[in-house]
């Protein structure tokens, strides 16, 4: 979700409310803004994004893996240690 987009001429930073009360025009210079652009920049970002989580919870169950391995291993070492 886009919250506030920012103009290529003057780089002033507006809501997309502000963009749409002015007919889409950057209320500081009044140049158009092509929502197109952003809309797309919007998309990759989420793309990157969705990959980038996507890497993080695979990476999150190698580390469950390795985790209950190593458990495990303690576990069983603890089992072979004498009791007393
Ligand atoms: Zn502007």
């Amino acid at each position: 979700m886009i919250k506030s987009i920012q103009c290529w001429q003057c780089g002033t930073r507006m809501t997309l409310d502000a963009l749409a009360s002015n007919d889409g025009d950057c209320p500081e210079c009044e140049v158009e803004i092509h929502l197109g652009e952003y809309l797309s920049e919007a998309l990759d970002t989420n793309q990157r994004l969705e990959a980038e989580l996507a890497k993080a919870h695979e990476y999150g169950c190698q580390y469950r893996q390795e985790r209950n391995r190593a458990q495990a291993e303690l576990a069983a070492l603890k089992a072979q240690e004498p009791i007393g």
